[in-house]
């Protein structure tokens, strides 16, 4: 809990920002009785348009990221309930999907690797089973003969965001304001000079703008083909990564390229370097992507924290408004939005956050910034 007294329900608040992170903190916030209003020049158009939708606590855990996977598994268990309501809510199915993902490995070297992340997984009560060669070709026919074994982790998920993103705008309605905004001691402006006053300014800008959030570049690659394998996968092969999420109607998304990015410069583009990497790892892990149809070659910039792990809660303002932010979302803004809305919407009614968010207060970094750089 941050201190702050009871300020109930009703509150005005304005979220900056409208990716999957501050659209699911601005939907938990009007089901919440606060009187919401996101702005955002395009809507879903920033690291969630290129986002895979993996929903895997267990497949980006690291040492001593054990606090992530905590909050990562919170958030993961709190997805079902979430994409029902959403669907139910929009008419809109956000093609959430169990069936695990299978960790895949080309050499001794790979092997290693997942071995290692099945230790770390199991030691933090994380369901994994180690698939030795034949076992996964059993599980999955598809992958090349030359991958050596793997892990499955039955319990992760996938979710498609750009729909998830559709569901939400349905539900927010005019709630929307197609605006670029900058935070305000007393609430926000917006691009055209109109000011909108707020109790609340809950800042969700993305890789922009954000205190101690960088932008890390990632490329991803979707196509189409007539023989997509039955869960995620991802592989290291002979140290390259890659995943491979399935979607709906023979859709594949192949990612992800990472390059730290420091600097402010046009919308991001896609790299032939990156791409082709991209595209010969998968097809060494499957090759019958040869035949595969290239639908679309996207790159957008993740917002990146100093620990990987995201910024939930209050920065200082300078007036009267709230400034909460809620950023730095990383490698799992997707997975991580459920738990985020949840613990916004506590901040904001003066209720205590889910535990497993206490690791991830801003103040746990020295948050050095003028506030006129904000969400710029
Ligand atoms: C290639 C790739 C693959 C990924 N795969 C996964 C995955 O499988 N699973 C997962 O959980 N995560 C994944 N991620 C990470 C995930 O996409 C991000 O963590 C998540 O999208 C962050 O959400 P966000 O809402 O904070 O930011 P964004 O989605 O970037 O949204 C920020 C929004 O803020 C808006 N904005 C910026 N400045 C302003 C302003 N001044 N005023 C108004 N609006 C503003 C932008 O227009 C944008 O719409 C992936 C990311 C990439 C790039």
């Amino acid at each position: 809990m941050n201190g702050f007294a009871t300020p109930g329900t009703g509150q005005s608040v304005v979220v900056v920002g409208g990716g999957v992170v501050g659209l699911t903190c601005a939907d938990e916030l009007v089901r919440a009785g606060h009187d919401v209003t996101v702005c955002d020049p395009s809507p879903g158009g920033g690291a969630t348009y290129a986002a895979a939708g993996m929903l895997a606590p267990g497949g980006e855990a690291w040492f001593g990221e054990e606090a992530l996977l905590r909050l990562g598994q919170e958030s993961l268990a709190r997805w079902p309930s979430f994409a029902a309501s959403l669907s139910a809510r929009s008419s809109v199915d956000v093609e959430l999907r169990a069936g695990g993902a299978m960790l895949v490995a080309g050499d001794r070297d790979d092997l290693e690797e997942v071995r290692r992340t099945c230790r770390l997984l199991d030691g933090a009560g994380v369901r994994v089973d180690e698939l030795g060669r034949r076992e996964l070709r059993i599980s999955e026919p598809r992958l090349s003969t030359r991958m050596v074994g793997g892990a499955l982790l039955p319990d992760d998920m996938h979710v498609n965001p750009r729909v998830v993103v559709e569901a939400l705008l349905a539900v927010l309605g005019d709630r929307v304001v197609h605006r670029r905004a900058v935070p305000r001691p007393d609430g926000v402006a917006l691009e055209d000079g109109t000011r909108l006053r707020a109790d609340v300014v809950v800042l969700a800008s993305g890789a922009t703008g954000l205190p101690r959030v960088r932008p890390v570049r990632g490329e991803i690659v979707r196509v189409r083909t007539t023989d997509a394998p039955a869960c995620v996968l991802r592989a290291r092969l002979h140290g390259e990564r890659v995943y491979v999420v399935p979607r709906r109607d023979g859709e594949l998304v192949i990612g992800a390229t990472e390059e730290e990015h420091v600097t402010k410069e046009t919308a991001p583009m896609p790299t032939v370097g990156g791409v082709a990497r991209l595209l010969e790892t998968a097809r060494a892990l499957l090759p019958s992507l040869e035949t595969a149809h290239i639908l679309e070659i996207t790159a957008r910039d993740r917002p990146g924290s100093p620990d990987n792990g995201p910024l939930i809660g209050d920065v200082p303002s300078d007036g009267p408004a709230r400034h909460l932010l809620a950023g730095g979302h990383y490698r799992s803004g997707v997975l991580l939005a459920p738990v985020t809305a949840a613990a916004i919407c506590a901040y904001v009614a003066g209720r205590e956050a889910p535990s497993t968010v206490d690791a991830f207060l801003p103040d746990r970094f020295d948050l050095l910034y003028r506030d006129e750089d904000l969400c710029t």
